[in-house]
């Protein structure tokens, strides 16, 4: 049954095509591509241990990328519907912290954060907004190499990001898909266990993908300009 309203238990997921209109590159974009290398050639364990500066070479080019970057009108959009929905959980692919810097409190970061690093010896995570970086690559003080704190290409996920995200897509009303190609496990299931579980699934992107096949409404267009409107749509406003 189409939902009515402001719906009062809402799980968002989010990737990389929400962030496309603050400036950051998709991984399909060819704006992705650094030096000709593709993403799955550089964001392995196999590639940094193999050679660790080069990894960071790439990722100081992200970071400087991304934190130019602003949060756009949909990243807006979604802190406007975690204060107004009571069961919001806002789960996203994405490693900008542009959600958190928008204004969400209730995020589950699947894929890490492209502005922590963590010690490969001794597993400590910290925040380093550091860029351009001193030293590549960076080490911690312990003297082992520190990586970046996001999962790469055949990692594992933080169990805990994947149960909050599970546990969210069983339960809520209505799963919001945004500017996700849905071919990247397990976060692609998760609108999937959100419709068995009965809930409504609405997909924005800028084309259909494979989770249009089960969804109960896909909105084709840029997440900036649909979100807001789907907002306004729940709140009664057109
Ligand atoms: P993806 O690059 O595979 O797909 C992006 C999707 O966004 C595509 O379906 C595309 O059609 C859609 N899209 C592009 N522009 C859009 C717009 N303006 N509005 C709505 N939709 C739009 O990204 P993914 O599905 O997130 O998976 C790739 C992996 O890449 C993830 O694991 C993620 O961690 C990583 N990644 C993250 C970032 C980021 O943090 N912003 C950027 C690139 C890649």
């Amino acid at each position: 049954m189409t939902p009515v309203g402001i719906p009062q238990s809402l799980a968002v997921l989010t990737g990389a095509g929400i962030s496309a209109e603050s400036g950051v590159p998709t991984f399909r974009g060819e704006e992705g591509l650094w030096r000709n290398f593709r993403p799955e050639e550089l964001a392995t364990l196999a590639a940094f241990r193999r050679d660790p500066a080069l990894v960071w070479e790439w990722y100081e080019w992200r970071r400087g990328l991304i934190g130019g970057c602003q949060p756009n009108a949909a990243h807006h959009i979604l802190v406007e519907m975690e204060r107004a929905i009571p069961r919001f959980t806002l789960i996203t692919q994405n490693v900008d912290g542009l959600h958190r810097l928008a204004g969400n409190r209730r995020v589950v970061e699947l894929h890490g954060n492209i502005w922590q690093v963590r010690c490969t010896r001794e597993g400590t995570v910290t925040e380093w907004r550091d860029h351009p970086l001193l030293k590549i690559p960076p080490r911690c003080k312990c003297g082992a190499l520190l990586r970046p704190n996001v999962v790469w290409f055949g990692e594992s996920l933080p169990p805990e990001a994947l149960q909050a995200a599970f546990d969210a897509a069983c339960s809520c009303q209505v799963m919001l898909v945004i500017g996700t190609s849905g071919v990247v496990e397990p976060a692609a299931s998760l609108p999937r266990v959100a419709k068995q579980s009965g809930a409504w699934v609405i997909e924005i992107n800028v084309e259909t993908t494979p989770i249009s096949r089960y969804t109960d409404e896909t909105i084709l267009g840029p997440a900036a300009i649909k979100s807001p409107r789907l907002w306004a749509r729940w709140q009664g406003l057109s």
